[in-house]
C-alpha cells in the first residue's frame, strides 16, 4: 500500500492584524482579520494530498461553521474524510495576533480535536492497510500513541512530527520510525541546542531522525549510518507558516512511494522552499507537477 493516513488535528486560525499586541485589560484597533483553515494535521494531509499521495484524515472537526469549512478544504484537496468525525461543540481553533514587526502571540483552543482521545475500530482498520501513518501532537497523547502503537503492531512505518514541542511517552517513541522536529522541538525535546548533537541524542530512542533547519534545510540521521546534511534551495522567503508541515506531508509521500531517503529529502526541501515563497498555509502548498518542475 501507498496510502498515507494521517492522525492529526483540524484548527481555523483566527488572524488579527495588529500595530503592536495588547496589554492585559488595553484594547487596541487591528488593521485586518483572516481565517485560515490549519491544524498540523490538515495542513499535512493537504501538503501530501497535492504531492499526488493518496490521504485519508482521522481526527474530528467540530459542529460549529468552522467545522464545515475544515472539512471541505480537506475534501477540496483530495483527502478522504470518511474518518473524520464531527464531534459536538467547536472546531479546534488558535487564535494569532500578528504585531507589525512579524512578532506573533498565539492561544490554541483544541475543541473539537480533545475529543479524539483514543481510535475506532474502523481507525484501526484504515491505519493497518497504509502505506505510512503521519503523526503530530496537537491531538490527545493517547490517541496519538495509540495510533503509533497500532501501526507498528502492523508493520506500518510511522512519521512524528513532534510539535508542539511537549516531553514524549516511551511507549510513542518506541512506535515512532522516523521523528522529524524543527531544530527548537529537537533542542526542547534533547537539551541540546547543536541540531547534530539532538540528532544523536534521539537515536537513542528512535531509529531515523530528520531535523529541519528552516533556511539551511534539514538533517538527517540513522543509526549505523554518517549524517547527511540536505541543504535547502534559496528563495526570497515570503511567508513560513507551515514550511514544516508541507515538508513532512511531501517527505511522506515520497517515503511510501518508495523512494530512498536522500531523494525524499530533496523532495521535501524543494517542496517546503515553493511554499515559503507565497503566503498562506494550505494555500502556498504546491502540487505534484510544480515539485517535478523545480526538481528537474
Ligand atoms: P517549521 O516550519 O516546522 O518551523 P522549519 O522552519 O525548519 O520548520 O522549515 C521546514 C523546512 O522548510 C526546512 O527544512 C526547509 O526545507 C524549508 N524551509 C523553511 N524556511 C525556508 C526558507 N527560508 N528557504 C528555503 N526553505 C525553507
Amino acid at each position: 500500500m501507498t496510502g498515507i493516513v494521517v492522525l492529526g488535528s483540524t484548527n481555523m486560525d483566527l488572524v488579527a492584524y495588529v500595530p503592536r499586541a495588547p496589554a492585559r485589560g488595553e484594547t487596541v484597533t487591528g488593521r485586518a482579520f483572516r481565517t485560515v483553515p490549519g491544524g498540523k494535521g490538515a495542513n499535512q494531509a493537504v501538503a501530501a494530498a497535492r504531492a499526488g499521495g493518496e490521504v485519508a484524515m482521522i481526527g474530528a472537526v467540530g459542529t460549529d461553521d468552522f467545522g464545515v469549512r475544515l472539512r471541505a478544504v480537506l475534501e477540496h484537496s483530495g483527502v478522504d474524510t470518511d474518518l473524520l468525525r464531527t464531534a459536538e461543540g467547536p472546531s479546534g481553533t488558535a487564535h494569532i495576533v500578528v504585531d507589525d514587526e512579524g512578532g506573533n502571540a498565539i492561544v490554541v483552543v483544541p475543541g473539537a480535536n480533545g475529543s479524539v482521545t483514543s481510535l475506532s475500530h474502523g481507525d484501526e482498520a484504515l491505519i493497518a492497510t497504509a502505506g505510512l501513518l503521519l503523526l503530530q501532537l496537537e491531538l490527545p497523547l493517547s490517541a496519538v500513541t495509540e495510533g503509533a502503537a497500532h501501526a507498528r503492531a502492523a508493520g506500518v512505518r510511522t512519521v512524528l512530527t513532534p510539535a508542539p514541542a511537549r516531553p514524549l511517552p516511551p511507549e510513542l517513541l518506541a512506535a515512532t520510525d522516523l521523528l522529524v522536529p524543527n531544530e527548537h522541538e529537537a533542542a526542547a525535546l534533547t537539551g541540546r541546542t547543536d541540531p547534530h548533537a539532538a540528532a544523536r541524542a534521539l537515536l537513542d530512542a528512535v531509529p531515523e531522525v530528520v531535523v529541519t533547519l528552516g533556511a539551511a534545510g534539514c538533517l538527517y540521521a540513522a543509526r549505523g549510518a554518517a549524517p547527511l546534511a540536505v541543504p535547502a534551495p534559496r528563495v526570497r522567503a515570503v511567508d513560513t507558516t507551515a514550511a514544516g508541515d508541507t515538508f513532512a506531508g511531501v517527505l511522506a509521500v515520497a517515503l511510501a512511494e518508495g523512494r530512498p531517503v536522500p531523494e525524499a529529502l530533496a523532495r521535501a526541501g524543494t517542496a517546503a522552499a515553493l511554499s515559503v515563497r507565497r503566503e498562506g498555509a494550505s494555500t502556498s502548498m504546491p502540487y505534484r507537477a510544480e515539485i517535478e518542475a523545480a526538481l528537474a
